[in-house]
């Protein structure tokens, strides 16, 4: 099946009772006939569900749909992003273990590495893509390897292929962040990534109605008592090692587990993943060259533009499209304020992967808290404004920028 295709069926359990969509299951927890059931079930013998923080039918539904879109053995669907990102970094982290990871990253993935610094845990952060950077920052206590495919708001293009190849090459694991690519664009571990990690709150839901976040197992790593010795008696599940100790551990223990509803919202979200990932792209990239033609004052930041030094590794990765985001530089703060203020379709505010355009200025909100190297290092500029393109007829959202930077 092809990747529309795959949207709607792959991974999808045909309802009993003929329903087009999983039930929603609100339910925090679940029956069983026998107490020797209940307890199969706790003693991981037996499958079932018992309670929804550990696991629950309209979730799985969900999970079961990723898995099979990323490529992945199994998939652990978390309240948000972030809960996703924290959960599949820490079930393999213990104190005085190191993280390798490219320097332009979401800010919020920034302020998580410095909070877990707390926790010995160290992040040294390199260049995208700078191979001899890279090479020099393992140690003995690099533990895993960190980059988003898109670098949010940077717009830089990971190499993922090289960057597990190198991760591998030291015998440890490479975890992409794929939320601004989504499966449609790239699929991860075709490319080497061992753990990929999307927020779902993005283009996977598609309609900014729910918090969310999903991580998927390649299956592919060879996990060691030695190495990660917090996997403890779970290497024995061999491929499943990771991804049973993330479930009856960490994610269940500190409860970051996703609601049925949010589950159920996002399943809607994912059947038109394709049809709206080919709508934002082509219209991101329109709007880039029109921006890029029209004013030479305003440097815009765009992988499907020739002018983006990241363009080369963005044509030969993704077949089809370079993302919906992009980022202008329009001389100062004020004036970035400005038009954002002057702009009528758009929305001001701090998310990306809506159908609805949106713009914000990342310096004063989602990097606030980023040092002066840190905003550097991501790519974040005072005069800078990021836009994630929605589904609009472009010809409106070009008159509207139109009138707002003139
Ligand atoms: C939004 C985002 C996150 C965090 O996801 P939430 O669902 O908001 O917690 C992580 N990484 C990237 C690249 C994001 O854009």
């Amino acid at each position: 099946m092809k990747f529309n295709t795959r949207l709607l069926h792959d991974g999808v359990n045909r309802e009993t009772n003929g329903a087009t969509l999983p039930p929603i299951y609100q339910s925090s927890a679940f029956n069983q006939e026998t107490a020797e059931d209940l307890a199969g079930i706790f003693s991981n013998k037996k499958m079932g569900y018992c309670y929804t923080r550990v696991a629950n039918p309209t979730i799985t539904a969900f999970e079961n749909r990723i898995t099979k879109l990323e490529g992945g053995i199994a998939s652990v669907a978390c309240s948000s992003g972030m809960a996703a990102l924290s959960n599949a970094l820490l079930n393999i982290l213990q104190a005085g273990d190191e993280i390798i990871s490219s320097a332009s990253l979401y800010g919020g993935t920034i302020d998580l590495f410095r909070d877990i610094e707390a926790f010995g845990i160290k992040t040294n952060y390199v260049r995208n893509n700078d191979w001899k950077e890279i090479e020099a920052a393992f140690n003995e206590r690099t533990k895993v390897v960190f980059a988003e495919t898109i670098g949010n708001p940077c717009l830089d293009v990971t190499d993922v292929r090289k960057l597990a190849d190198i991760a591998h090459s030291h015998g440890v694991p490479l975890v992409i962040d794929n939320t601004t690519a989504t499966p449609y664009l790239f699929r991860a571990i075709e490319n080497g990534a061992d753990i990929v990690v999307n927020s779902s709150s993005k283009y996977i839901n598609g309609s900014s109605n729910s918090i969310s976040g999903i991580l998927t197992d390649s299956g592919h790593f060879k996990w060691t008592k030695e190495k990660y010795p917090v996997l403890g008696e779970y290497i024995k599940y061999g491929p499943f090692a990771y991804i049973s100790k993330m479930r009856s551990g960490l994610y269940r223990n500190m409860g970051t587990c996703l609601s049925p509803f949010n589950a159920f919202l996002n399943g809607i979200g994912l059947e038109t993943l394709g049809l709206r990932m080919d709508k934002q792209c082509n219209n991101a990239l329109k709007l880039a060259k029109w921006l890029e033609d029209s004013y030479p004052d305003i440097t815009v930041n765009y992988p499907g533009l020739e002018s983006s030094k990241w363009h080369e590794i963005a044509r030969s990765q993704f077949d089809k499209g370079y993302g919906a985001i992009l980022t202008i530089r329009v001389g100062t703060k004020e004036r970035a304020f400005e038009v954002m203020n002057k702009l009528t379709i758009p929305y001001i505010l701090s998310n990306i992967g809506d159908t609805k355009t949106l713009v914000v200025h990342p310096a004063s909100t989602i990097s606030l808290h980023s040092t002066p190297e840190e905003l550097e290092n991501a790519g974040v500029y005072e005069d800078m404004i990021r836009i994630s393109v929605g589904i609009e007829d472009i010809e409106d959202l070009v008159e509207d920028f139109r009138l707002a930077l003139n």
